[in-house]
């Protein structure tokens, strides 16, 4: 390629384009380099639904209001503090912006949503999901001029003194170097690289499923580490929850994810509860359990529930494993028949009398056991009773890029890049230390991809 791009753009999801619209609405000649194809354009954020932000309640597509102090709380709290105050005060302060600034770029939004999953006041639900958002974001790229390559993975990154120089491409067959004045990092973080992931989680990580794309690999990451460019967030974080396992290796989605947990209880393969399932509402409460389920024997658990919360959650793709009494339940589950009835009559026996109220923490709780359970503890007697086998979900690993408030990467000895931004997945441990808030990897993604498609323009242009 023989012209120096303005920006060049690694990667082909929410944060890359965010970054390429708004440099190529800055007047800057812009290229995006998408390693996946175009069918597989858009990496996880094809698999997405909503993004939270803070907001005063008049929204149409929200219930609200949603305080950005309440938003910062949630982020503390689900996180143990262990976040950079002032990204994550900013994250937030810009998550204001977005409804509008999405609604300008042509992605549209859904009305609130109410039920189990509680998120009408603080997510806004794209209209057509992520591939919907995608194809909006792509539809404004290709409008404003922004030219994307698809098929063409990174393979290698020119950086002289923390400068940018080019991107060497595979595509059609051909190695490209392709030139710029400034390089936005989106591409992603590692998990999809089960050698990456045993480098910490060892064999276990044999038994993990990936629920997004297979293509976000960390070769980018690898490279920027490589080049020197400052880490941040501890490489055994992610965010992984809780799915079916019988869910395929990789790209199983959304439709592979399990919201029962908080109605019944969790077991392991030996038949024994592991965690409080009742610890606090679905949406902040989630993300942990793909980790807890990594940490028991085989990486397997499994979630016991009856007829009477079978209809209170969105089932799985695949059907609930069903049988007439525990014993049965457990033949079917390959468990051990004994354990598992000693377990569930165990747990029975420790139920408090108390008002069920899955949309708040309820006053339904156990006591006397070793891991009680503290809110929506109903007893498990009514058959039928029914089985999900679940597995870690991982969907995406903090290890990432350190950035500064203008999402600028910052070298391992502490100075700002000179033309290196990054956003997204790539830098989301900045921002989250551990822990997740639903929605919050797309507001990471949007509020750091318009800050580096500013940063980048604005380099690009003196
Ligand atoms: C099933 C599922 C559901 C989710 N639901 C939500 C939700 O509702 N709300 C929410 O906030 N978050 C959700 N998330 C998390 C969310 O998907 C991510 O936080 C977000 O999409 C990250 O955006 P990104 O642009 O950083 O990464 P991605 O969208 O994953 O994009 C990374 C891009 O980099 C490309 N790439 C990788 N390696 C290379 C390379 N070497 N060269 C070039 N390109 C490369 C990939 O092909 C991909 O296009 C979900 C994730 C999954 C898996």
């Amino acid at each position: 390629m023989q012209e120096t791009y303005d920006v060049v753009v690694a990667g082909g999801g929410n944060a890359a384009l965010c970054a390429a619209i708004t440099a190529a609405r800055a007047g800057c000649r812009v290229i995006v380099l998408e390693g996946a194809p175009e069918f597989y354009r858009g990496g996880n954020t094809r698999h997405t639904r909503n993004l939270r932000c803070a907001h005063d309640g008049t929204a149409p597509t929200m219930t609200g209001p949603y305080a950005q102090d309440e938003f910062l709380d949630d982020l503390y709290r689900v996180t143990g503090g262990q976040t950079d105050k002032v990204l994550a005060e900013l994250t937030i302060a810009k998550s204001r912006e977005l409804l509008s600034w999405m609604d300008e770029q042509g992605v549209r939004f859904q009305p609130p949503l109410g039920g189990t999953l509680s998120l009408g006041k603080t997510n806004a639900f794209f209209l057509g999901g992520g591939r919907g958002m995608l194809n909006a974001l792509y539809r404004r790229a290709e409008a404003l001029g922004v030219t994307c390559l698809y098929d063409a993975p990174l393979t290698a990154l020119t950086v002289e003194d923390g400068y940018f120089v080019s991107a060497t491409v595979k595509y059609q067959g051909r190695e490209l170097e392709v030139r710029g004045k400034a390089l936005v990092a989106a591409a992603g973080g590692f998990e999809s690289n089960i050698e990456w992931l045993k480098q910490y989680w060892g064999e276990a990580a044999d038994n993990f499923l990936i629920r997004g794309t297979p293509y976000n690999r960390g070769d980018v990451l690898r490279m920027l580490l490589d080049k020197g460019v400052a880490p941040v967030g501890d490489p055994t974080q992610c965010h992984a929850v809780a799915i079916d396992a019988r869910a395929p290796r990789f790209d199983g989605g959304i439709a592979t994810r399990l919201d029962s947990v908080v109605f019944g209880v969790m077991v392991n393969r030996e038949c024994n509860r592991f965690y409080d399932e009742g610890e606090d509402t679905w949406p902040k409460r989630y993300a942990i359990w793909g980790r807890l389920i990594a940490q028991q024997p085989g990486q397997i658990a499994y979630s016991i529930i009856d007829s009477r919360s079978i209809r209170m959650f969105m089932p799985s793709i695949f059907p609930a494993v069903e049988a007439g009494t525990i014993r049965e339940l457990a033949g079917k589950l390959s468990l051990d028949p004994g354990a598992l009835e000693k377990t569930v009559n165990e747990f029975n026996a420790a139920v408090k009398p108390g008002t069920f109220d899955h949309t708040v923490l309820d006053d339904c709780r156990t006591q006397g056991l070793a891991i009680d359970k503290t809110h929506w503890a109903r007893t498990i007697d009514r058959p039928p009773y029914y089985a999900y086998p679940l597995r870690p979900g991982i969907t995406f690993t903090y290890l990432g890029v350190r950035v500064n408030e203008e999402s600028r990467m910052v070298m391992a000895g502490g100075t700002p890049s000179g033309n290196m931004f990054a956003a997204g997945e790539i830098m989301a441990g900045n921002v989250l230390g551990k822990g997740y808030l639903a929605g919050i990897g797309m507001t990471i993604g949007a509020v750091f991809g318009r800050l580096a498609g500013q940063g980048a323009a604005a380099h690009a242009r003196n």
